[in-house]
């Protein structure tokens, strides 16, 4: 089948078998196409809990269809490419967490939402890239070990001086590998351009933006800006789906590397295999872990209100 006979037969099957499609924002135009929500990782599983249906299809990476049925643990939540994982996610496990805390007793465990099930069910708080400021404001604890990324750490740490933050040596292996270097050169070649980065980049490249958020805080930015360039320093389909949105700006990728292979893997045809029932993998999380990771992103939102 071609990509239209492909995306024909999903939008068929999804309502027939009353799925509902979540794709992340990272993911191609062409299953954006046939999706029924795009958000970054938090916005999917708050979605995929407010919507009716019996199955939701996760087009992410695994810790995404964790926080999915985590949310929504009535639901069948089916992760539609089985090998999509997270480096960052997995660079730490609950075992480590636990060793942490030992380490530094009394102090309060702040988890980015890009963790496993098992992680979040060992932290006193989740927090996203675009909450994680607000939440450790109103986080009631002056020692905070920060984990599993290095760089979002060092972000918000540099924004309390009353609270010692304890920083975990994990990174997203994509926006960590962008060098400063890089980004002053795409700089000097669009020197009207806006710089717009992700906080999961180093520090130095950061340190060089007019503008850090999320990756929907970073769309709407370059949606709503009044400038005409952008240059966007996160993952390179952020330019494609920018550039299809306002086609009287011009967007540039801080660098052609900054692609996520794990986000890339998912196709039309793992969709229409889980629509089918002969592909995708149903994530399940023990109602053990399932109830303690509910409880750190319950706290997430009460804080980050
Ligand atoms: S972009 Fe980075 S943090 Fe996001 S899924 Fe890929 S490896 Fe993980």
């Amino acid at each position: 089948m071609n990509t239209r006979e492909l995306q024909k037969e999903i939008l068929r099957l999804k309502s027939e078998r009353n799925c509902f499609i979540l794709a992340h924002s990272y993911q191609s135009d062409d299953i954006l196409e046939v999706s029924d929500f795009t958000g970054d990782s938090f916005a999917l599983s708050a979605a995929a809990k407010k919507i009716d249906c019996e199955t939701a299809i996760l087009c992410g990476v695994r810790f995404m269809a964790e926080t999915v049925k985590i949310l929504s643990p009535e639901k069948h939540v089916v992760l539609a490419n089985p090998g999509a994982g997270c480096p960052m996610a997995d660079s730490i496990d609950a075992e480590k967490v636990r060793e942490l805390k030992r380490m530094h007793p009394g102090y309060a465990v702040v988890a980015y939402i890009n963790t496993t099930a098992e992680v979040k069910a060992e932290c006193d708080v989740c927090v996203t890239s675009s909450s994680a400021v607000r939440i450790m404001e109103n986080l009631d604890s002056e020692g905070i070990i920060f984990i599993p990324d290095r760089n979002l750490g060092r972000y918000v740490k540099n924004r309390f001086r009353d609270k010692d933050i304890i920083l975990y040596d994990g990174s997203c292996p994509r926006h960590a590998n962008i060098s400063a270097d890089t980004a002053r050169s795409v700089m000097k070649l669009h020197p009207e351009a806006r710089f717009l980065v992700h906080p999961e980049c180093g520090e130095d490249v950061v340190g060089l933006a007019h503008f850090v958020g999320s990756t929907k805080e970073i769309m709407d930015e370059a949606v709503s800006g009044s400038a005409g360039e952008y240059i966007i320093g996160t993952e390179i389909s952020i330019v494609q789906h920018l550039c299809r949105a306002c086609p009287g700006k011009k967007f540039y990728p801080v660098s052609n590397d900054l692609v996520c292979g794990d986000m890339r893997i998912t196709s039309l045809g793992d969709i229409l295999d889980a629509l089918n029932g002969t592909g995708g993998e149903e994530i399940t999380v023990p109602p053990v872990i399932l109830k303690k990771a509910r409880r750190s992103i319950d706290r997430m939102i009460e804080l980050g209100r």
